[in-house]
């Protein structure tokens, strides 16, 4: 059967699907004769859940120390919790209701009543119960380890959240098929990043789990049960389009230049280490941009200083000499909510999120500055801040990194020199770019969050496609004045968004005068093959 969807990353496959139900998020609810039988369900899930917490509490506890590791010990606390068990078991007991439904409307209960306190230290524990909740009903699902592919397969669901793609193993990742979302969605930029064919658009019920399918991410469309004649033309479309990939290999090694002579930087987007490869063997000529959110969204915990250095120091040994530009923590709105156990926002992509998470929080904050000061000590590194609108937050990001500077000279420890760059992904750090221009070294342009507030449209959003368009002569004449302004300054412009591989607005940037393109390490030679032809 054929279901058209939407282009999400457009490359081919063929595998078996796996159903990713949210289980968790919406349990069957049903009443129970034999309530004693359904009270051991619920007792045995519970102490599976603070075992697996026990277990998690001593690994984070050896890796992190004991204060990243206490979120465990409170989720403990939260499941030996005399009033919250009682609840839940009279819920079974004296009301016949299955344990799925006892334990989420005991949760909910107790979830309002936190949320309802205007403190912070309270509300952070209503995210305990969420997240306990959530534990308690994949256990009682059989769902705990659901996204533990034991074999290459397409999945689909209803949505994926960037923190459950980053705990799927890349090779059993054949594809990815998904009823919500946008091509601007974080999953979806992951996905292409790694040269996963993504569908948005279409929804696959739970009975065809271990079906066979192909995923067309060039025309957004899905089939299900293909014959073997399909299955032959998917075939020989995959080795055209690794056909297509080896002939563009003719452009390693080729200046980035147009036939009138403009020379641009063409730059990678990476999400980790896993993806330097690809951006050397593609020929970057430097990292433009390091999403280092993604490194650390498969935990419950926030990295240390260490962990930091180490992971940025691997990735500027890997690129061999190039630059790296390390964008700082861009968590909150759909990334890490689980990490930061931030509460529920009503507006998240304009709530709590990236800079202001950072200037707000030193513990998040300082350790990932003196890692990145650190690695420096190998390589060409740059820091770039997301989501800046003010000159004032600028200032509070220099006094942070002077605390950062002195700590290690403090500690005696060595850092390098970075360069520093400003996001320009809100209208407002365009308008006052001239002034951002003296504060920094270098501006990166970020199309999809520039896009999303400038037009007013969730960037994520499966219904606003068709309005979607970073084209817009606004967001243009935004781009434009970033450009103008940065280079009275004396400073380069990169542009880091998803505009910065599509062929149809490279002239466009190139002629406002954009420096640099920073573009996922699978675009590389396309771009540079587009860019060396106008
Ligand atoms: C952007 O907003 O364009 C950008 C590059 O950042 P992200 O996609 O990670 O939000
Ligand atoms: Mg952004």
């Amino acid at each position: 059967m054929k279901i058209v969807g939407r282009i999400g990353s457009p490359s081919y496959s063929i595998g078996k699907l796996y159903i990713y139900e949210h289980n968790s998020f919406r349990p069957s609810h049903r009443l129970v004769e034999d309530t004693e039988a359904e009270l051991l369900r619920f007792e045995k899930a519970r102490n599976e859940a603070i075992e697996s917490l026990r277990i998690a509490y001593e690994r984070t506890n050896e890796r992190a120390g004991a204060e990243n590791a206490e979120i465990f010990k409170a989720q403990i606390m939260i499941l030996e919790d005399e009033e919250y068990n009682k609840r839940i078991r009279n819920n079974i007991l004296a009301d016949g209701k299955n344990a799925e439904w006892a334990v989420s409307e005991s949760s909910r209960h107790f979830y309002e009543l936190f949320t309802s306190i205007d403190d912070d230290n309270v509300r952070a524990k209503a995210m305990d119960i969420k997240d306990v909740t959530n534990k308690l009903i994949r256990l009682l699902t059989g769902t705990d380890n659901a996204l533990d592919l034991k074999e290459p397969s397409i999945l689909a669901a209803a949505y994926i959240s960037p923190s459950e793609l980053v705990q799927i193993k890349r090779e059993m990742l054949e594809g990815i098929v998904m009823l919500e979302g946008s091509v601007y969605s974080h999953v979806v930029i992951l996905a292409k990043t790694v040269g996963i064919p993504v569908v948005l658009g279409v929804y696959m019920p739970e009975s065809l789990n271990g079906h066979e399918a192909i995923i067309d991410g060039v025309n957004g469309q899905v089939f299900t049960d293909p014959d073997e004649e399909l299955k032959a033309r998917y075939r020989q479309l995959i080795e055209e389009e690794d056909r297509q990939k080896s002939l563009l290999k003719k452009f390693i090694g080729v200046d980035t230049v147009t036939s009138y002579g403009r020379k641009v930087a063409l730059l990678a987007n990476i999400a980790g280490l896993n993806d330097v490869k690809n951006a050397v063997e593609y020929d970057s000529e430097g990292i433009g941009l390091t999403r280092t959110e993604f490194m650390f969204l498969d935990r419950e915990t926030l990295p240390t200083e260490e962990e930091h250095f180490r992971a940025y120091k691997e990735i500027v040994e890997a690129c061999d000499g190039r630059s790296v530009v390390i964008r700082t923590l861009d968590l909150g709105a759909d990334k890490g909510a689980a990490l930061l156990h931030l509460k529920e926002e009503e507006n998240p992509a304009l709530g709590k999120r990236a800079i202001r998470i950072c200037l707000t929080n030193r513990d998040i904050f300082i350790p990932q500055l003196k890692g990145i000061l650190r690695a420096a000590v190998y390589g060409d590194v740059s820091i770039l801040y997301p989501m800046i609108i003010s000159g004032d937050e600028m200032l509070q990001v220099n006094d942070m990194v002077r605390e950062a500077k002195s700590e290690l000279e403090a500690e005696g420890v060595p850092f390098g020199s970075v360069k520093q760059g400003i996001m320009i992904e809100t209208p407002a750090a365009a308008l006052i770019s001239d002034e951002l221009a003296g504060m920094a070294d270098f501006f990166s342009i970020g199309t999809n969050d520039l896009t999303q507030f400038t037009l007013a449209l969730d960037r994520q959003n499966r219904d606003l496609a068709q309005f979607y368009n970073p084209m817009h002569e606004a967001v243009m004449r935004m781009i434009r004045m970033t450009v103008e302004n940065a280079h009275k300054a004396g400073i380069p412009v990169t542009v880091c968004g998803e505009l910065a591989a599509n062929p149809a607005a490279t002239k466009r940037l190139i002629d406002l005068g954009v420096d640099a393109l920073s573009v996922s390490p699978k675009d590389l030679l396309k771009m540079r093959k587009v860019i060396c032809e106008l």
